[in-house]
């Protein structure tokens, strides 16, 4: 089977390899393709498409914005975005800014909790673009947590003493920029809204719909089998793509490897062909 992965992150967000290493790994796994879909930044896409031209191989350009919702993690992907499209590219400077401004008070926070890391320290971990996994290895670093996950579930996730709230577009708002870039947007990973009834995400899906959102990430890493069928279903029922993906981010999210996710990740070629159907139709 050609395998694919649609959903992964380079160091120009939040992963720990560059662009053109992300494309050789890739290759190394062998992938038929993969979509490179760093958070709120296309500035990894240049080196990507380049390394991926260079050795023939299929790279989608893609993003991933989060958007407002406060009742769990609302991301959006973007897929065949024009990354070159100036208008995107200054509004997603917005979100550039929303972390300059949002980061140096976590980690003032976590100095004040006794943990003392710096900006710079931070700031040297990352490819430009400081995300929480690169504070969150930072804390590594120094030893105050022994995983990730430490520094996540006990500092850095919502409602954790070091969390602080960063500027989001409005759903419709990430759902346009993407369309009017040229792209196809995709909700990712549909267990982060946490619905508590299928009701409850056929409603919230209907609307994100009427907003212009055209597909569902239905296969995804942390889903369990049920999941995924169930998001399969829901898919076809609203007359969703269906897309699947890794969230693939080095050593920077610990279990999850390119292609395979938690291990039982497959997402065939054809779900890739669909998009492409899709984006010619445009
Ligand atoms: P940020 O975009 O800076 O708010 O950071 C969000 C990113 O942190 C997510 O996209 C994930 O890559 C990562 N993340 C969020 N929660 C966790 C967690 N519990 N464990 C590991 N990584 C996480
Ligand atoms: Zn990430
Ligand atoms: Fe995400
Ligand atoms: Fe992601």
């Amino acid at each position: 089977m050609n395998l694919i992965d649609l959903h992964t992150h380079s160091n120009a967000s939040d992963g720990s390899l560059a662009p053109g290493e992300l494309v050789a790994y890739a290759v190394q796994k062998g992938a038929a393709a993969i979509a490179l879909t760093d958070h709120d930044t296309v500035a990894g896409l240049p080196e990507a498409l380049r390394a991926a031209e260079a050795c023939h191989f299929e790279l989608v350009p893609g993003l991933e914005i989060s958007a407002d919702y406060t009742g769990g993690g609302m991301h959006i992907l973007g897929y065949f975005i024009n990354h070159a499209d100036l208008f995107f590219q200054r509004e997603l400077e917005r979100l550039q800014e929303a972390r300059r401004e949002r980061n140096p008070k976590i980690i003032v926070r976590l100095q004040e909790l006794g943990i003392p890391i710096t900006y710079d320290q931070v700031l040297a971990l990352s490819g430009g673009q400081i995300g929480r996994p690169h504070i969150a290895q930072a804390m590594l670093q120094i030893g105050a947590v022994q995983t990730l996950d430490e520094a996540f579930t006990h500092y850095l996730t919502k409602g954790a003493p070091a969390y602080v709230e960063k500027f989001r577009f409005p759903p419709g708002r990430a759902i346009d920029l993407i369309r009017q870039a040229g792209g196809i947007p995709v909700l990712a990973h549909p267990f982060t809204l946490n619905c508590t009834t299928i009701e409850q995400l056929t409603g919230l899906l209907r609307e994100l719909q009427a907003q212009g959102l055209q597909g569902l990430e239905c296969l995804y890493s942390e889903h369990t089998p049920d999941q995924n069928r169930e998001y399969l279903a829901l898919a076809e029922k609203l007359d969703l793509l269906v897309t699947g993906g890794s969230d693939f981010h080095g050593l920077n999210k610990e279990g999850v490897e390119i292609l395979t996710g938690c291990g039982a990740l497959r997402i065939p070629y054809e779900r890739l062909q669909s998009l492409k159907d899709l984006k010619a139709r445009h």
